[in-house]
């Protein structure tokens, strides 16, 4: 019988999101796209005011023209421990796994959208129209990612598609989860060019996600928070805030 102190702790995933890094050059969305099979946002959408984007980056301005500055920041479903979306739903089609993951059930999804309305980040997007590719895309679909259908709610899932086969492989092989497999990234951090994103495991002291969130959260010149974390939503994913030299250089002036 295993008992509870050989029983291995499950891994809690989560997010650092280092906001200094990011260039807004808009990679780890085009590769979350084409990962998640998420359908082509055509300009209509746009216009309607209905793309689908599981990860977004939000591009913000700072100071007086002329001396203005372009910001920007990565959004994605913050996996939160207290999620807001998920009492509200009727049919429990979203809800928080053992290994703190927010999970969407598609074909359980009845398309209420009160989940999407209780995100305050969001970041849940609506499928009101069937998806549809053009031909010369349609074998870029990635076989291990469900196409969702018309009238079902869909979001960020850190892409549990490589966390599932690589667990698998590694249960089949013997081998033990290693921190910052490429294999187990999500493809958004993968494609990221400037490491603004990194993802791993919270309950494994020596990940790089625990090891920074010890650094910038714990200490208290850290440069960490969690976005509107005043709510109470207990989000998974950490972000570390701009560093401007200018702006301080001049604050000391
Ligand atoms: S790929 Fe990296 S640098 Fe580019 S927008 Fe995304 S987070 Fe920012």
């Amino acid at each position: 019988m295993v008992t509870t102190q050989e029983k291995k702790t499950e891994e809690k995933w989560g997010m650092v999101i280092d906001v200094d890094k990011c260039i807004g050059c808009q990679a780890c969305v085009v590769a979350c796209q084409s990962e998640n099979n998420i359908p082509v946002n055509e300009e209509e959408h746009f216009n309607q005011r209905r793309p689908i984007q599981w990860i977004r980056v939000e591009r913000y301005w700072e100071g007086e023209f002329p001396d203005v500055k372009a910001r920007f920041i990565p959004i994605m479903c913050q996996h939160c421990d207290n999620a807001p979306c998920e009492p509200v739903c009727p049919v429990f089609a979203t809800y928080h796994n053992s290994q703190g993951l927010n999970v969407q059930v598609y074909n359980r999804c009845i398309g209420t959208r009160f989940c999407a309305n209780n995100c305050p980040y969001h970041v849940r997007f609506f499928n009101f129209w069937e998806p549809s590719w053009p031909e010369s895309l349609k074998n870029q679909l990635n076989p291990d990612v469900t196409v969702r259908s018309r009238g079902i709610m869909e979001k960020c899932t850190f892409c549990i598609q490589r966390i599932r086969r690589t667990e698998r492989e590694s249960g089949r092989d013997g081998n033990e989860l290693k921190d910052g497999d490429r294999a187990l990234n999500t493809a958004c951090v993968n494609a990221c060019p400037t490491d603004t994103l990194v993802f791993g495991d919270f309950n494994n002291p020596e990940s790089r996600v625990s090891k920074l969130r010890k650094k910038e959260m714990d200490d208290h010149h850290g440069r960490g928070y969690k976005m509107l974390d005043e709510l109470g939503t207990s989000p998974n994913v950490i972000y570390l805030k701009k560093v401007d030299k200018e702006a301080k250089e001049s604050s000391t002036h």
